[in-house]
Parts: structure tokens; sequence; C-alpha cells
């Protein structure tokens, strides 16, 4: 009806939440932490209370909201989402924290860009199930207390390091979510394919996989341009691994998944700081981000693909780094 101003990002999040499996069982990978929530909402169902409050860390994409999706659907409660960045105010909090109905899980993604006054707020929320609300300021000021109803705190953050330990603490259980193989990405694309009625050969998924980092909401945005190629210039909605290459590469997607600001970030490290050792906010500003975007979305997957080590004195480029660059690293050339 004309109302909103971004007609194609609200369809993508509308495809987006088609894309997210509804149960433990649906859900691909990460056996570790499947086992963990598994066993956290059985021992919650048999006492049959809230399950307790669980931290889910790990880079974006990975699948901590669908995770708390999941643990409200299995423990058939109500959900709620919020954002750290949403609360900015621990008045902000506690509207949200009195408005939740007895049981309700409560998602919090990006807990550590929370305000720090409700964060304080939040330690005896979760504890007590209990806020002090302050009344009045200065000498008048007083603080009510208002009981809370029991609810379940699913908080996710990029790294569990961000946040300070005496909220790290009160979470019963943190979940570490891991880059996926690309088995089990392919077995992400092979569901999503379905969903969204394009077929494509074992090798066609393979290649999709090998590309998307490590991440299942990258494997579904390549996968949704590899549909819209597909559509364009393919037979009859099906997807072959020539058309796959063709829509990749279109979209600035190189061999092993790296995109133009993973590209950025390493071109900048070799050639302006000579492979460094260089800080991480220098880095950012030279390739125009922000240096937590560096830090939380580009660099994780660099490091662990072994192309980027974190040393004390900062950033540096390893000789694979320079191989898949096509440049000589230094002390080899030096040899
Ligand atoms: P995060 O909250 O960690 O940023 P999301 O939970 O929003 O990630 O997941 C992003 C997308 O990837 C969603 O569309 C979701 O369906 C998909 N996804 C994530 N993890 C899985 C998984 N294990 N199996 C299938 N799809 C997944």
């Amino acid at each position: 009806e004309g109302r909103s101003a971004e007609p194609i990002d609200e369809a993508e999040l509308a495809i987006e939440g088609a894309l997210r499996p509804g149960s433990l069982g649906e859900f691909v990978g990460q056996p570790k932490v499947r086992g963990q929530l598994q066993l956290l909402l059985d021992a919650a169902r048999i006492q049959n209370r809230s399950p307790d409050h669980i931290l889910l860390a790990g880079p974006p994409g990975l699948g901590k909201t669908t995770l708390a999706m999941i643990v409200a659907h299995e423990s058939e409660r109500p959900l709620r989402l919020s954002s750290g960045p949403a609360i900015q105010h621990a008045g902000d909090l506690a509207a949200l924290l009195s408005s939740l109905v007895p049981g309700e899980v409560l998602f919090i993604d990006e807990i550590h860009r929370m305000a720090r006054s409700a964060e304080e707020m939040l330690y005896l929320a979760m504890e007590d199930f209990r806020i002090d609300i302050m009344v009045g300021k200065g000498a008048g000021a007083t603080s009510i207390p208002l009981d809370l109803a029991p609810f379940t705190l699913v908080g996710a953050t990029t790294r569990s390091g961000l946040l300070p330990n005496p909220l790290r603490d009160r979470f019963g259980f943190t979940g570490h979510l891991e880059f996926y193989d690309d088995s089990d990405l392919e077995k992400v694309i092979l569901r999503s394919s379905g969903v969204l009625g394009v077929s494509m050969p074992g090798d066609a998924r393979a290649e999709i996989a090998r590309r998307s980092r490590g991440t299942p909401r990258i494997a579904n945005r390549l996968l949704r341009r590899v549909r819209d190629y597909a559509l364009v210039h393919g037979e009859h909605g099906s997807a072959s691994i020539a058309e796959v290459r063709a829509a990749l590469e279109l979209y600035d997607v190189d061999p092993i998944g790296l995109d133009r600001l993973d590209r950025a970030v390493l071109d900048m490290l070799v050639r302006r700081f000579r492979g460094g050792p260089v800080g991480l906010s220098t880095l950012a500003v030279a390739v125009g981000e922000e240096a937590e975007t560096v830090e939380s979305v580009v660099e994780p997957f660099l490091v662990r693909i072994g192309f980027l080590g974190r040393t004390p004195r900062g950033r540096v480029a390893t000789p694979e780094a320079y191989e898949h660059l096509g440049l000589q690293h230094p002390e080899t050339a030096a040899l």
C-alpha cells in the first residue's frame, strides 16, 4: 500500500523469517549448543518452570535470533524481541520488563550495547525478578520496588567478552556459536532452496556453501541472488554451477567468499600498512568503517581462515593473505 520506503528490505526480511528453522531438530549444525539447550529445556519442562537465562555469543548470522525463537517455541512460551541499542535508559528496560507476561522469553540482541544504568537494573531482574524504580530527583528521590513476572532472558552478543562480568555471571549458560562447515551450510542451502522453490544440483549447492563465510545468513542471501540470476538467465527456475559462479561474481563475492569489505581490510593491511601490525581503529578508519564492524563482522572469519592475526601490537596479515591477494609476503620475498 505504498507506506514503506523500503519494500525490498521488508520482503527480504519476510523471506529471512520464512527460512528460519522452527525447532531444535531442524536447526542445522552447532551440535554442542543444541545439546546444551536441549538439556536446559528438558529440565525446565520436567520442573514446569521457566528455562534459565541464556547467553548466545558469536558473529552475526550464525543463528542466535533463530535459537531464541526456538527456545520460546519449544517451551511453548511467548517471545518478546528487543535489542541493546533500543534500551538507552533504565526506564526503557523497566517498561519492557514490567510488561512481560508470566514465563515470557525476552530476547535482547546486541545486549552489550545496552545503557549502563539499564544493565544494573537487569542484574536484579534476572536474579530476583524484581526491579527498583527511582521516583523523583535529588534529595527527595525514592526507589519503589516492583515485582516482575518470571521470565527467561535470552541475550545475544557478538563476543561474550564485551559483557561486564556481573552480567555474564547471571546467565545460567553461555552458548558459543561457531562458524559452520561447508557440509552444514549445504544442508541449510538445500532446505532454503526448497522453501524458495529453486532447484540446484549438489555441486551448485556446494559452490554457494564454499562462498558463504561459514555463515547461514550469508548462504541464504547468496542463494536468493542465485535464484534471481536463474530466474532471469536460467531454465525452469533451476541453477547450474556456472550460473552460481556468474551470479556471485556479479555481486563481488570471491571464490572463497570474501566480499568487498573483507578484501578492503586485507588490501589496506597489506598495501598501506605493509602487513601490520596496525591498531584496529586505524585500520577501521582507513577502510571507512566503524571499529566494531571490522572487529565483530570482518575479523572473526579472516582469523578463522588464517588470513589475519591479532597480536598485542595490532593486526597482522599472514602469508596466506598475501597469497590470496596475489602478492609476495615480504619475509618470503627476502629469502
Ligand atoms: P543471528 O541472530 O546470529 O545474527 P539469525 O538467527 O538471524 O542470526 O540467522 C540468520 C539467518 O540464517 C536466518 O534466516 C536463519 O534462518 C538462518 N540460520 C541461522 N542458523 C541456522 C541453522 N543452524 N540452520 C538453518 N538456518 C539457519
